[in-house]
Order: C-alpha cells, then structure tokens, then sequence
C-alpha cells in the first residue's frame, strides 16, 4: 500500500474520475475538529465536509450507536419493518413539528423526493392538469447532482452537456420577491430555495425574503419547499435556518448532518396531506431508513440537542465574524455570517489562500472562486477559533 500524500494523490488521480478538485491534503486519521495526514502532520477542519459533520469527527456517542447498531442488524429494505425506523422518523417529525417523514440517503435524494412528492399534490391536491405541474428555483442555488437537481441549476459548470433537462422549471433571481409572484401561474407546485445560498458563497437573502414567500406561496396555493440539507441542523446559529425568519416551509429538506459525518442520511418531513401523496411503489430506496443509518442519526439528533450545538455555533459564529472583519486588505469585500456558516469574499481568486492556510495548518476550501467559506465542527471551541484566526490573520491580512 501507499503512504505517503504524493502516492496517494498520484494512485487516486490515476484511477478516480477527475469531478473534483481538492487541495493537496491527505486525510487518514480525525477526531473531533482535528485530522491528521499520512505524515502526522495536523489540521483544524474548517470546512466539516460542507457541513456534515456539525457534531465533530467521529463522535464518541455517534460511533458507539454504529457499533451497537452494527452488532445487531444493518439492512432489511423496506420489504420489512425494522425496529428503529419508527424512531428516527418520529424523532425528525417532533424535530421539525411536521407530521411525517419520509428517508432517504444523500441530499440529491432528498431533494428529488420533495419535487416528486410536490408534483404529486400539484395534481392530486391542487388539480393541475396532467403533466403541466411547475416548480420555480432560486438562480445561484445548488440542490445536488441528479439532473432534476442540475435542471433547476443555472450554473454552467455543472449543467453543460448534460441536457436535456427536466422540463417545468422556472428560475428567478434569489432574494428578489417580485420575481416569484411574476413567476406564478396556476399550475405552480412548489418554490424551492436554499434559505441561504451555500453553495453560492454563504448568500444571505434580504430581511423578509422567507416570509414574504411563506406569503406567497400561502395566498397561492404553492407549495413553499426549503432545502436545508446545508444550513439545517444547527448550521446557521438556529436548528433550522428558515427560524431566522420565523418562517415554517410546507417540505424540510435535510441531509448531511442528519448523518453526523458518519453515514449518508436524509429525509424530507412534511404533514399529512403533502406526504399522503406517496403510496407503495410510488419511491423509495433500497438503503434509505436502513437500521444502520437510523441509529447514526438517532444520536447525531441527540449530540446536537444535548450539546446544544445551535448555541454553540450561534454564539462563537458572531464572535468569530467579527473578528474576520477587523482583516486589514483592500480587497476584503464582505464577510457574509449566519452562526458559523460564515463566507469571506474578496475581489479576487481564493484558491491561493485555502492553500496557504493549509500550509499553516487549517483547512477550508473555496466556494465560487471569490469566497472562502469558513464552516467548521459546531463543537469547536473559541480556544480552537483564536487559535485560527491568529492565522487567519496573517495570511488573509495585506
Ligand atoms: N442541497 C444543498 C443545499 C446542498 O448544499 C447539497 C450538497 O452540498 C445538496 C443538496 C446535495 O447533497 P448530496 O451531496 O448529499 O447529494
């Protein structure tokens, strides 16, 4: 086997795909905020694998529910029941103060099960005609991979050549209230946005914008659907960004750290007259609310209510965007924060500085050229924040 960073760059860029571009770092050992590379050398993560990892690297409470879970039973599909499955969901239903929730694994599924589950109550529900059932998506948004997903993408690098795309997608500008309404029609199914575009650079919308379409989508008879695969489960400061706006969305969408960092979980959560458009055979997955993956994320649940992570990351996420603001350089554009969700755009290409900061030990990586988005474990502490942002400072100040 090889072990050493060069090696293992050199065998994984020989034999994967070349669909991303990650910095030159090696990852092979990580607890809590730190990783380690083949070399022992040390890393505070600052990225938490784009917010999956919220409780830490392999929390001790989530990796014994794994290893408990593990000894006893792992798969059944939903051919049968499993002994746990009614506890994830009731636990997501209680966490979300929605009736009922729907697995599944990845994000990308997640987000697919909201469109279909929205398309669905278009014409079962609302009484759309056959096939003219419409969804209205944020530009700028990222909602995965799938092409549904890159269908209601309007960013070039992910959508070209990959037609054609799914039709009855309409796309207007985030933050922009008037678009949707101009946007409407009767045969609207759903609004689907990021409540802040992560993806996008940490894209804050203006005051009001999440009311305004709860609004809109109540005077219309549109389904209002929030894809909180990123900003949920504490990210933001709130267990749920749209909180931010006191604003309650007809469909969650969750994911990543629904997993704690240790298994791919999601799920869509929404009442009884939404869900209800799901019968047997109409979705699924062979994987999704798998007893493996619903004990994870039991206690990945658990760690963020018991540690009261949404406190931790709201309180220490104010702190540590103020002092970001105080970096001296000319072409510091905007530090955008919502807890520790926190995007730092200059007028300039970032890559240099991701890689410089992981020469001084810490890692983050470039959203959208321009902005370094600082995301780290929620569990961090302000000891481990001072300690970066003395860093920071010094590699970000000119
Ligand atoms: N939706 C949002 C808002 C995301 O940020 C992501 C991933 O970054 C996804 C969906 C897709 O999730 P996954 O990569 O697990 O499919």
């Amino acid at each position: 086997t090889i072990k050493t960073t060069d090696g293992i760059i050199s065998q994984t860029e020989q034999y994967g795909a070349n669909n991303y571009h990650p910095l030159p770092i090696v990852i092979s050992e990580a607890e809590g905020v730190w990783v380690k590379d083949p070399e022992g050398n040390e890393y505070l993560d600052m990225l938490s694998a784009y917010s999956a990892l919220n409780q830490g690297h392999r929390h001790p409470k989530i990796i014994q529910a794994l290893k408990d879970q593990a000894d006893r039973v792992t798969l059944t599909s939903r051919a049968f029941h499993n002994d746990i499955l009614g506890r994830l969901t009731e636990r997501i239903a209680k966490l979300t103060g929605k009736d009922k929730v729907l697995p599944m694994n990845t994000g990308v599924e997640a987000v697919e099960t909201a469109i279909k589950a929205a398309r669905r109550w278009a014409y079962e529900v609302k009484g759309v005609q056959d096939n003219q059932a419409e969804i209205i998506a944020a530009r700028g948004n990222f909602h995965g991979r799938s092409i549904n997903s890159i269908s209601l993408s309007n960013d070039e690098t992910a959508t070209k050549n990959f037609g054609p795309f799914v039709p009855g997608i309409i796309k207007v500008a985030f933050g922009e209230v008037e678009a949707i309404r101009k946007a409407i029609t009767p045969n609207t199914a759903a609004i689907i946005v990021e409540p802040i575009q992560g993806e996008a650079g940490i894209i804050i919308p203006p005051e009001g914008y999440l009311r305004e379409i709860r609004k809109i989508c109540d005077e219309n008879n549109v389904l209002f659907i929030a894809d909180e695969v990123q900003t949920g489960l504490a990210r933001t400061g709130k267990m749920f960004a749209c909180e931010w706006e006191g604003v309650e969305p007809d469909i969650y969408v969750m994911g990543k750290a629904l997993g704690g960092g240790v298994m791919p979980v999601s799920a869509i959560a929404a009442n009884k007259e939404i869900m209800d458009v799901f019968t047997p055979g109409s979705h699924g997955s062979t994987f999704g609310g798998n007893p493996l993956a619903c004990a994870v994320s039991i206690a990945s649940i658990d760690v963020i209510e018991e540690e009261d992570l949404v406190t931790n990351s709201l309180r220490l996420g104010k702190y540590f965007a103020e002092e970001l603001r105080k970096i001296d350089n000319l072409d510091l554009v905007e530090v955008r924060a919502r807890g520790l969700f926190i995007g730092v755009e200059f007028n300039h290409p970032v890559r240099g500085f991701c890689e410089t900061l992981k020469e001084e030990g810490i890692l983050c990586k470039e959203t959208h050229e321009n902005t370094i988005r600082f995301a780290p474990p929620l569990i961090i502490t302000k000891e481990n924040l001072d300690w970066a942002l003395e860093r920071i400072h010094n590699v970000l100040s000119k």
